[in-house]
């Protein structure tokens, strides 16, 4: 059958496939990208534009889209006796995983998902939101900077892939306003690749660095230049993984992650909700500038001024009024680039609720996805309000490494380290024969 609804998507897509024989062409796909995600473009451009976040896979009705499968290759690596194979876990996998083993959505299961890769074969489990407190770390410093030294402000976010992909794609001319930050996924990698090689004495050669994430464009971000990690595979493939390799998440005995990596903060950890980073990043920039902890979060951002999914508010840290803006989705992104002057900080997030929506999730039906997403995204809530570490500067794996590896954030050794630079990459947008 010719697809003449579908929306186009290219063989060589480094994240997503389409299935021609179970797609029934109703279309649906590309209203969800042109529509909800805001991807337009001349169907006459060189090649397929796509961000990679996979709203299309969540969204179609027969199960024709899916992610580009990398699990098997994992399952290679883990019955290599020559390999060690590392996983890290993204915050949001935490909340869906339960779902491919018949849990009700946004159970929390941490401890019994490191047991589960464990049991697998996994040399060491770590978690993500030691990432996600290493670029808070950063991502506060460099806020803080721009401001006192007048750089370039707003400063956006930069840990949403999908997000940096659209900007380098549609407005490079904004790329200065990105964090430069790695996003967590990034700074694990560099940090396993360095720090955790070096302190375990292992050669580089023998390690694998997989990351499970509930996003597909991870598929995509790891195949940038410097970041280090060799597999992402997302929550739906982690549920195939477990279950050829006969585990039952329900009955697995909880363990704790890998040292030296390990459990980040509550800061971290609602990195998988919309609103997370600026939050956390905020809690960290009132450490910075008055040397006091103080919880900043949703429900200070929902108080004030709230349109669908833009959400905006004024922060007084210390003699700063910083005007926060929260996004979600490429569409609502747009309303703000025209009013730049207007705000300091920018956090943009593509998928619906967060991460915790992110296209690599474990499937549902789809009238129920929204209330889903709030399910999952509250699961993380609650872990960050019980958490004893709420803050990424009082998480001891992060200051072990500052004192004996990076220094103190932003130091050249972590300029050098784990922050990154961004491309132009308009050029897609280009007629074929130009
Ligand atoms: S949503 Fe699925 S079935 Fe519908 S056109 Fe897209 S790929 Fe085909
Ligand atoms: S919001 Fe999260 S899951 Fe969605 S594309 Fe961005 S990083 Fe991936």
């Amino acid at each position: 059958m010719k697809l003449s609804k579908a929306v186009r998507l290219d063989e060589n897509n480094i994240a997503i496939k389409r299935i021609n024989e179970r797609c029934i062409d109703c279309g649906r796909c590309k209203t969800i990208c042109h529509d909800i995600v805001g991807i337009n473009y001349d169907e006459k451009c060189r090649e397929a534009v796509c961000i990679n976040c996979g709203q299309c896979i969540l969204n179609c009705p027969v199960g024709a889209l899916v992610p580009k499968y990398d699990y098997k290759r994992v399952l290679d690596y883990l019955h290599d006796t020559e390999k060690i194979v590392t996983i890290s876990i993204a915050p949001a996998v935490r909340t869906s995983i339960g779902e491919g083993f018949g849990l009700e959505p946004g159970t929390f299961l941490e401890k019994e998902l490191v047991g589960a890769l464990k049991e697998v074969g996994f040399d060491y489990v770590f978690d993500v939101t030691f990432g996600a407190d290493m670029t808070v770390m950063e991502e506060a410093m460099e806020l803080v900077n721009r401001l006192k030294n007048k750089g370039t402000l707003p400063m956006f976010t930069s840990c949403c892939p999908s997000w940096v992909k659209y900007l380098e794609i549609y407005h490079p001319d904004k790329i200065s306003h990105l964090s430069t930050v790695k996003s967590p996924i990034g700074i694990q990698s560099s940090v396993i690749n360095t720090y955790f090689l070096k302190m375990m004495n292992i050669p580089k050669e023998k390690i694998v660095n997989v990351v499970v994430a509930p996003c597909t464009t991870k598929k995509f971000e790891i195949r940038r230049t410097e970041m280090g990690m060799d597999i992402a595979i997302t929550t739906s493939e982690l549920v195939m993984l477990l279950k050829e390799s006969g585990i039952d998440i329900k009955k697995i005995e909880p363990k704790e992650f890998d040292s030296l990596l390990s459990k980040g903060s509550g800061a971290g950890l609602i990195f998988g909700r919309s609103g997370g980073v600026a939050e956390s990043v905020l809690r960290c920039v009132n450490y910075i500038l008055t040397g006091k902890d103080k919880i900043i979060n949703s429900i200070t951002i929902e108080e004030n001024e709230k349109s669908g999914k833009i959400k905006k508010t004024t922060v007084n840290i210390g003699s700063y009024k910083l005007r926060v803006v929260v996004i979600q989705g490429m569409k609502n992104v747009e309303e703000v680039l025209k009013d730049l002057d207007n705000y300091d900080f920018i956090e943009v997030m593509n998928c619906n609720e967060g991460c915790v929506g992110g296209g690599g999730q474990v499937l549902n039906a789809i009238n129920k996805m929204a209330e889903i997403n709030i399910k999952r995204a509250s699961s993380l809530e609650e872990d960050d309000k019980n958490n004893k570490i709420r803050f990424c500067y009082k998480n001891p794996d992060v200051i072990n490494i500052y004192k004996s590896y990076l220094d103190y954030p932003n130091s050249p050794k972590a300029i050098k380290l784990i922050h990154t630079n961004f491309k132009d990459r308009s050029s897609i947008l280009r007629e074929k024969s130009l």
